[in-house]
């Protein structure tokens, strides 16, 4: 079983086998709105093993020194989300996904700057970047490439 997904122009998909995403979320934070292009980045992750690119593979910008997000060199749409450690899960955009279905979000991330009038999800439990002491530090080393 595989959970697929791709661009708009077909140029690139991708398959995660997996039974269920991990981590469902949106992020509403900054660099997310600037790498999307909308109000907030929408994304579900698996394990970098399960992850399968079966047509083309993304294009790859470092958004910041911490961080590469995937995207469609021929069509431009937002494919992925990847922290640059080995370890870390590789999310993709739940608007990529074949079926968006599969992945209810589960919480939201960068609340500080979630734009005013956006009324969504507002049942979803949310977090301020580099609110919890676990991440302060790994976010205290990020320097954007954004401009
Ligand atoms: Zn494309
Ligand atoms: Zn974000």
């Amino acid at each position: 079983m595989a959970i697929t997904g791709g661009c708009q122009c077909g140029a690139v998909r991708y398959a995660m086998h997996v039974e269920r995403v991990e981590k469902p979320h949106v992020c509403h934070c900054r660099m997310c709105q600037k790498a999307t292009g909308g109000l907030f980045a929408a994304l579900a992750g698996c394990s970098r093993a399960s992850m399968e690119w079966t047509c083309g593979e993304p294009a790859l910008f470092a958004s910041s020194n911490l961080a590469k997000r995937g995207f469609c060199r021929d069509c431009g749409t937002p494919l992925s989300f990847a922290y640059d450690k080995p370890e870390a899960r590789i999310y993709v955009t739940i608007g990529s996904m074949d079926d968006p279905e599969l992945a209810g979000i589960e919480i939201q991330y960068g609340l500080e700057a979630r734009v005013s009038w956006v009324r969504f999800c507002e049942d979803v439990p949310g977090e301020v970047t580099g609110e919890s002491p676990a991440v302060q530090g790994f976010f205290a080393g990020m320097v954007s490439n954004q401009t």
